[in-house]
């Protein structure tokens, strides 16, 4: 490492070689993690500098910055000041009192405050951003922030690219970089070097701390980190991200301000009354009211409302973190509490994303595989028997080895458990074509691959470019992919080893076998492959047509068993369930019916046992959409741009909609969500960053979870309101009345003692400090009620105090000083 580049400005017109060797690394293997220690040491963490913090003592001060509170330090000031000149008591016992409640209010609010700021902090940390590189030949993920210059990164579709990096493998690599060049088209990546002086957006060899993979995958070694990628020259000081205010905070701001004129005219009114009753006009009686009454306001005049909701937010936020709910942004935790629709994907989410190959299904016949999970032990079974030799072996032979290649997972055995690193559809894929005895090892030599079409959500397909070196190094392109989708791009079938015309009755055929697959639940890949005519360039994307049909598998992806009393509950709570799927329209309407989302098979006939697909809802305009959005709840073979359409038309109909997403592409239907919600361990970076709230376990479960928890956080604040308000109201009624209406009551006062106080200014703020914030946070973890997830969801438009809460505000303070007085 003596010798090794502690960061390139030029690695775009160096080879990927030449800035592999700069760095004194091998692509193949990475840095060791010793060496990547001591880059860290060298280079300084990955992260862009940030404004210092604010120091502890001006946030205590801060807690002094409300005018009512600095009007009570000027009364106590004053009181002090009359008490110099007339020393009636020994020390100044008014003054100290009120200085000691002020300092104990001030400690307590920054105190909570604190513990807000930690909630958060401790949030964003789990969501902290991440990279994966290749260390001592080991794929890690670490901290994006332990990145060195040097390290071998690993980029994916989605990824947020962690620090500026020269590519040194790029498969259809494209990233946006909007962010940083202002560039709205995605960007093309290749490795070839570019001159020394092209511009960022010209250097395409390299990828930039920022800006995110939106296609393909690559590999690449990190240039630049921190304050020196393209980012922190442009970025320079980070600022403290200012905390938005939720609309919550804002309402009860606003109801805070009213209630505060309100307070402070009352107190006014009751100090000109003890005025005009008293007719002392010394200054000791003068300071006394003033004091008096800046007490009173200071004690009822709601000013901490929005405060505590920040502690019972970020408070409800921690409970929700724990039940792997993340929540992103604050709002979204009073928004799930009013969720009337939840759009959820089907893998992973509903379904625990675990394949396994159950069928294949080629032009001689049907194929079982026997044996469970990832372990590549199990049978191939024809009609129960096992599979012998013949055309249908030769068939499946050949569709297993292009399930096979067209496959970037692995399967691996770690401490006696199979499990597949990569896409478990592709690890499925593998598992069969083992258990049918084929060797990748002797396939990849035999069929190496040159190049690689991608799979995406959109195309629902993906294929890869080989050389057959055993038959005259022909290109052959194999493609695997959505069954229907890739059955229309065939114009032969294999059967045996010959290739027939494919018939439009074969085709209807291979059709009702797709459809019998997903009508019992299994997830379907078809598989296809094709010779490229000699000097047609290289392949492509363009070259996805004119396959030869080889088969179509069935696997199983079995509910999570936890999904079905979600389902249930989101029910009883008045939520919709809708299904969002890429999956084949009867598999997801199987396992819809199986979950509970629609009717069962007894009941199907309704339109809610319909699934309608992508394909239809094209065509339909906004209107139509809204209309069948008001009763469809299953979506199949729908991509990104349909959810944003699906969120948009239930919106339109009054619905607040809750929407999953993970790919790059589902991040605008993420944003224009009531709630959108990113998965935890299968999303991409783009979709988290686009989410108010992030699954940890991909479970749907847990978005029900968090909705309990939202309206329990809710109903807590206005019982806290509630409490509150009553309790402030009943003090100045108390007061307000004592005062004016002691004749009346037949209360006399004392010697030497014009008015009656029925509190002194230091009773008050000490009643205060007692009962408005602690009681608050009390309630704030109260747990949640039985009921709260057996009512409908609470309409957003009415505010956060009903009338009803008026009402029993007043009727209780009301109460309480009739009491009090009596
Ligand atoms: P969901 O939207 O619920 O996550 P999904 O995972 O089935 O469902 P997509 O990932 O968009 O949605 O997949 C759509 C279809 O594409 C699948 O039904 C399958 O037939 C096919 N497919 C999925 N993964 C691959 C892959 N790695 N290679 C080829 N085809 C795939």
């Amino acid at each position: 490492m003596a010798d090794a580049a502690l960061f390139l400005v030029d690695a775009h017109a160096r080879s990927a070689d030449e800035t592999c060797r700069a760095f004194a690394v091998d692509p193949g293997h990475g840095l060791a993690p010793g060496d990547a220690l001591a880059r860290a040491a060298a280079a300084g963490a990955n992260v862009l500098a940030s404004a210092p913090p604010v120091p502890a003592w001006r946030k205590f001060l801060a807690q002094f910055e409300s005018p009512l509170v600095i009007l009570l330090l000027v009364a106590g000031m004053i009181s002090l000041a009359v008490w110099a000149i007339e020393r009636e008591h020994q020390l100044p016992y008014e003054s100290l009192t009120i200085l000691a409640i002020v300092v104990a209010n001030a400690l307590l609010g920054f105190f909570q405050e604190a513990r807000a700021e930690e909630a958060v902090a401790s949030l964003r940390k789990m969501t902290a951003a991440q990279a994966t590189v290749l260390r001592g030949g080991v794929r890690t993920i670490v901290p994006a922030a332990d990145l060195v210059p040097g390290d071998i990164v690993i980029l994916e579709e989605g990824v947020t690219i962690p620090a500026d990096a020269r590519l040194v493998e790029s498969v259809s690599l494209q990233t946006a970089e909007a962010a940083l060049t202002g560039e709205s088209m995605p960007v093309a990546k290749d490795t070839a070097p570019v001159a020394a002086d092209a511009a960022i957006g010209d250097r395409s060899n390299m990828v930039f701390a920022g800006t995110a993979v939106t296609y393909g995958h690559g590999v690449a070694v990190v240039t630049a980190t921190g304050m020196r990628a393209e980012v922190g020259k442009i970025a320079g000081l980070l600022g403290e991200t200012k905390a938005e205010q939720t609309p919550l905070q804002a309402q009860l701001d606003s109801v805070g301000k009213i209630l505060g004129v309100v307070v402070i005219a009352i107190a006014v009114i009751v100090g000109a009354t003890i005025l005009v009753i008293q007719r002392d006009f010394s200054a000791a009686a003068l300071v006394g009211i003033l004091l008096y009454t800046v007490s009173l306001a200071v004690s009822a005049v709601p000013e901490g409302l929005a405060a505590v909701t920040t502690v019972v937010l970020s408070l409800g936020m921690q409970r929700m973190a724990k039940r792997n709910a993340v929540i992103r942004r604050l709002a979204a935790v009073e928004t799930l509490g009013s969720a009337t629709v939840i759009c959820t994907d089907k893998t992973g989410t509903l379904t625990r994303n675990e394949m396994t190959v159950r069928a294949l299904v080629t032009p001689s016949g049907r194929t079982d595989f026997t044996g469970s999970g990832y372990a590549p032990q199990g049978e191939l079974l024809a009609d129960g028997k096992p599979l012998g030799e013949g055309a249908q072996r030769s068939e499946s032979d050949w569709a297993l080895a292009t399930a096979l290649l067209v496959n970037n997972a692995h399967v691996v055995e770690r401490d006696g458990r199979w499990t597949v690193l990569g896409d478990p559809t592709e690890g499925a894929l593998k598992v069969a074509a083992l258990k049918a005895g084929l060797t990748p090892a002797a396939l990849e030599r035999r069929l190496p691959r040159v190049g690689e079409v991608p799979f995406s959500s959109e195309r629902k397909l993906m294929s890869t470019v080989h050389c057959d070196v055993t038959n005259g190094a022909r290109t052959v392109l194999l493609g695997k992919g959505a069954p229907d989708v890739l059955l229309a791009r065939c114009t032969n079938e294999r059967v045996g080893r010959e290739e027939r015309p494919l018939t439009d009755a074969r085709r209807g055929e291979i059709l009702a076998s797709i459809d019998a697959l997903a009508g019992a639940a299994l997830r379907t890949i078809g598989l296809a492959s094709r010779e490229i005519p000699e000097g047609a360039g290289p392949p492509g994307e363009r070259d996805e047509r004119e396959f030869t049909w080889l088969g179509v598998i069935g696997m199983i992806d079995p509910p999570r068993d936890e999904a079905r009393p979600a389902v249930a509950t989101a029910h009883d709570a008045g939520i919709r369930v809708v299904m969002i799927t890429g999956d084949h329209p009867n598999a997801a309407l199987a396992i819809a019916r199986e979950l509970g989302i629609v009717p069962g098979a007894a009941h199907s006939s309704g339109p809610a046992g319909e699934a309608v697909i992508g394909a239809r809802l094209e065509k339909m305009t906004d209107a139509e959409l809204a209309d069948v959005a008001a009763r469809t709840n299953v979506y199949a073979r729908v991509s990104s741009e349909h959810k944003l359409r699906i969120v948009r038309a239930l919106q339109s109909q009054g619905a607040i909609v809750a929407m999953t997403g993970d790919g790059v592409n589902d991040a605008p239907a993420l944003k224009a969500a009531d709630i959108g919600i990113a998965m935890g361990i299968t999303g991409t970076d783009v979709s988290k960053d686009a989410a108010d709230m992030i699954l940890a376990d991909d479970n749907f479960a847990t978005i029900v979870a968090a909705i309990e928890e939202g309206r329990s956080i809710y109903a807590n604040i206005q019982k806290f309101l509630r409490y509150l308000l009553s309790t402030n109201l009943g003090e100045v009624l108390v007061m307000f009345f004592g005062v004016v209406l002691a004749g009346v009551i037949g209360l006399v006062a004392g010697e030497g003692e014009a008015v009656i106080l029925p509190l002194l200014a230091t009773m008050i703020l000490w009643i205060n400090l007692v009962t408005d914030g602690l009681p608050a946070l009390a309630v704030g973890v109260d747990p949640a009620e039985p009921a709260l997830m057996r009512r409908a969801p609470r309409d957003p438009g009415t505010g956060v105090i009903t009338r009803r809460m008026w009402w029993g505000i007043g009727v209780a303070s009301v109460v309480m000083c009739i009491g009090t007085l009596l």
